[in-house]
């Protein structure tokens, strides 16, 4: 794996596009990203909050870190002094502790709301109804500790690319929905977070503007 050749070819895809990179670096070395890091890459993301701790401690401080996976609530206090973005909320619960613990460190962290879009089962987030039920609740405005910043989803896992298209795009048009409503001061919608090494040329496409890419910079885990 030449892990800055990778880097380069797909920011070329992203060239004049509004789109960022997350090199997403789970299960990799300290040495792996270390090499991403010298090719120039600034933000990593992560699926495990003691993993993404460990990282951050061993590395250098101008490297943004961005929690991807499923968080527990009882891991947010761990998680918050050193996340640039969570990507990964999905209930209002979450939210709610994220702000409580921001608060008590004068923090306010930027959070991404998961939208559930794939047909699979097993896949975390909300569905349409309740995300806009949430961003129309007045329990939101009380939240001054979290940023929510926009959207997050993840397409379903298939090689039929219309089914992923539709998906990505489906996200893109409750993205923009949103963005058209009076939204809480806790609220703005900037971020639209979709596309992995297999589909994010298809995300980039129908909006993205932040692509979630492990395997095709580090290899296979
Ligand atoms: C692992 C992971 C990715 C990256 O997947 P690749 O297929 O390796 O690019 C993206 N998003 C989330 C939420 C992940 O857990």
């Amino acid at each position: 794996m030449n892990i800055r050749n990778n880097i380069d070819a797909v920011q070329n895809q992203l060239a004049n596009k509004n789109c960022r990179l997350i090199a997403v670096s789970k299960t990799h070395s300290l040495e792996s990203i270390r090499e991403a890091y010298d090719a120039g890459q600034r933000i990593f993301g992560e699926n495990k909050v003691q993993e993404l701790i460990a990282k951050q401690a061993a590395l250098p401080k101008d490297i943004e870190w961005h929690m991807i996976g499923h968080l527990q609530s009882n891991k947010a206090k761990q998680l918050v002094p050193f996340v640039s973005l969570i990507h990964s909320v999905d209930s209002f619960k979450l939210l709610e502790e994220i702000n409580k613990q921001a608060r008590k460190i004068n923090r306010v962290v930027a959070c991404l709301l998961q939208v559930h879009i794939a047909t699979e089962e097993t896949k975390f987030g909300f569905d349409e109804s309740e995300l806009i039920q949430l961003i129309q609740s007045r329990e939101l405005t009380n939240l001054d500790s979290i940023k929510v910043r926009g959207l997050m989803g993840m397409a379903t896992f298939t090689d039929n690319q219309d089914q992923v298209r539709a998906e990505f795009k489906g996200l893109k048009n409750l993205f923009d929905q949103i963005a058209a409503m009076t939204l809480p001061a806790s609220v703005e919608m900037k971020e639209l977070s979709m596309g992995m090494s297999q589909d994010y040329p298809i995300a980039v496409e129908e909006g993205s503007t932040l692509v979630r890419i492990g395997t095709a910079l580090f290899g296979s885990r």
